[in-house]
């Protein structure tokens, strides 16, 4: 049995790029559609929300010029690039999956409501989440949270390429020790860079616990469907 029946997986862009640090690892994303594979054979629900850092942010845009709501239109265009990987990729290997966009662009991905994803994931399909919310000043992390809780997710899963919620930044500070569990007050009071301020707010006032694991290390979706305690669990 696995520990969650629907999950929403967050998939950052910058993820998705590999050592390369930007545009598509196709070895990457090889390995991240057959972890999705391996738990939705085995019942589990999956719907995708994938970020677009690898091609294009809003607001390094802005620093360099770009109009602020231009740049985070183009940032939102990358995520559906990235949600098109990702389904051509569940094709390659026989996963039924639906892309839904939050910006209307047939035949592209069909509009996302919240009945139509459910339906589909009902059905066995995994669901992709490209544009994020729609709208800019937004990141995927705030996406994620905004779907996970429409689609009434048991956890969001978010897959980054460290295990876990730290004191400090693991990369950074040598001294920083993890949490096994934390609460969102915790994170928001530490400023701990989980995800932005209004993603985590979303996700305390909706009561959606989220878990943050090392997607990078191939089997550890898995894990954390067969309850291994490989992550942070931030909840209330
Ligand atoms: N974006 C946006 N609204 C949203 C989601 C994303 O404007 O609801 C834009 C924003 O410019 C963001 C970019 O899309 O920088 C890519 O998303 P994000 O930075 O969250 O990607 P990730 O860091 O996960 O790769």
């Amino acid at each position: 049995m696995a520990k969650y029946k629907r999950i929403l997986l967050k998939l950052s862009g910058e993820s998705l790029a590999g050592s390369n640090g930007t545009g598509i690892d196709t070895t990457r994303l090889a390995e991240y559609v057959q972890q999705v594979k391996e738990i939705r054979d085995m019942g589990v629900e999956v719907a995708i929300v994938i970020g677009g850092g690898n091609i294009f942010r809003g607001l390094s845009g802005a620093s360099k010029g770009f109009d602020r709501v231009k740049g985070d239109q183009m940032g939102m265009c990358a995520t559906v690039i990235n949600a098109l990987a990702l389904s051509s990729a569940f094709d390659s290997i026989g996963v039924s999956n639906k892309v839904f966009t939050a910006i209307r662009m047939e035949p592209i991905g069909e509009f996302y409501t919240k009945w139509k994803a459910i339906d589909a994931l009902k059905a066995g399909q995994v669901v992709i989440f490209g544009a994020g919310t729609g709208s800019p000043y937004f990141t995927t992390d705030t996406g994620s949270s905004l779907r996970g809780v429409e689609i009434e997710a048991d956890v969001m899963l978010k897959g980054t390429r460290v295990d876990g919620v730290y004191t400090a930044d693991p990369e950074k500070d040598q001294n920083a020790t993890k949490f096994s569990e934390i609460s969102y007050d915790e994170v928001l009071q530490r400023n701990l860079r989980v995800m932005d301020t209004s993603a985590i707010a979303m996700c305390r006032d909706n009561k959606l616990p989220i878990y943050v694991f090392n997607m990078d290390v191939v089997g550890n979706l898995k894990r954390v469907m067969d309850g291994e305690d490989i992550g942070t669990l931030v909840h209330p």
